[in-house]
């Protein structure tokens, strides 16, 4: 008896361990995701959901990674990039973005902080078609997913306008990311911008947690206009159907950027890069 249990012990107290911290995290879909990558790898792990305050972050944080199994986690909303200061050393696209949803506990204890947001939903976006090398790019939102991924899509050539609530956040993005490519802040005040014409809109706000729709101009969206909501769930979110009435034929929520950003955070933890479409069919 004594021997089994101690068999079970040792095997357990080998495998890796990985949670996700934010505020809310209990609808997240990351154990799931996490579980298939798993299997289909072959590789055991314990994934958990650690659902933080302001005040205990570093705290919980500290007391998660002391303990030998734990080897990444991940970060969500509102914390990406308070994280940034809890990190020893950061990757080029986390310094980029100010921003991290990912950590890997080094080999020396020390903790790397990394952002797959960006490369996430441009892997998505590519696969759906929804981009392509010159595409006009209005983004909705200047929070923590607007700053993860601006650089990426000024990478591949895009133009990127952001609008958002509270411009003057607007402003420090244009700022912040000028010296990569043209990217602009949005004002909808401005006479000039019925002219405008953007090949993809993105929801970056956090509206449709709420089921809000961010107040932007509808005539906006056409039958060419692709649109992308960040936010995602099980069936349409509010963006994704407002955009439909109102013209668009292709619309996407942000399943697929989900899986892909956590299949490049999979490769940071284990330099293996797991199947996407298999884990999308096998998740939703
Ligand atoms: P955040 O840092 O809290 O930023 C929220 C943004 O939404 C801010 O720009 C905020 O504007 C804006 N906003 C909030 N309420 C609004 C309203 N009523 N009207 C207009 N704008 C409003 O959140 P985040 O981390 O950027 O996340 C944003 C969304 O992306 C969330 O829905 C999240 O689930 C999603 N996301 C998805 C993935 C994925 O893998 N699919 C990854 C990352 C994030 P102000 O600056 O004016 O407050």
């Amino acid at each position: 008896m004594n021997s089994i249990v101690n068999k079970k012990k040792s095997k357990n107290d080998s495998i890796d361990n990985f949670a996700l911290f934010g505020n809310p995290v209990n609808h997240s879909m990351s154990p799931n995701i996490y579980k298939n990558f798993s299997k289909e790898q072959g590789i055991p792990l314990k994934y958990k959901l650690i659902n933080v305050c302001e005040n205990n972050l570093i705290k919980e944080m500290e007391l998660f990674f002391s303990l030998k199994n734990s080897k990444g986690a991940n970060i969500t909303v509102p914390f990406k990039e308070t994280v940034v200061h809890i990190c020893n050393s950061l990757t080029d696209r986390a310094k980029v973005s100010n921003s991290v949803n990912v950590i890997k506990k080094l080999s020396n204890g020390t903790l790397l902080g990394d952002n797959t947001d960006g490369v996430g939903l441009i892997h998505d976006l590519k696969t759906k078609k929804f981009i392509d090398k010159k595409s006009n790019i209005l983004i909705l939102g200047a929070g923590g997913a607007a700053l993860g991924i601006i650089s990426v899509l000024l990478e591949i050539g895009s133009t990127v306008f952001i609008w958002n609530r509270t411009i003057e956040k607007a402003k420090v993005l244009e700022k912040r990311f000028k010296h990569l490519g043209d990217v602009f802040y949005l004002n909808f005040f401005n006479k000039k911008i019925h002219e405008k014409k953007f090949n993809l809109i993105i929801n970056a706000t956090s509206c449709s947690m709420k089921n809000q729709i961010p107040d932007f101009p509808k005539y906006l969206i056409s039958s060419n206009t692709y649109c992308y909501d960040l936010f995602y769930s099980r069936k349409n979110t509010v963006f994704t159907k407002f955009c439909k009435k109102n013209g668009a034929i292709h619309c996407s929520d942000g399943k697929g950027m989900l899986v892909s950003q956590a299949a490049f955070a999979f490769f940071l933890w284990y330099n293996k890069f797991p199947n996407i479409s298999s884990s999308m069919d096998s998740v939703f």
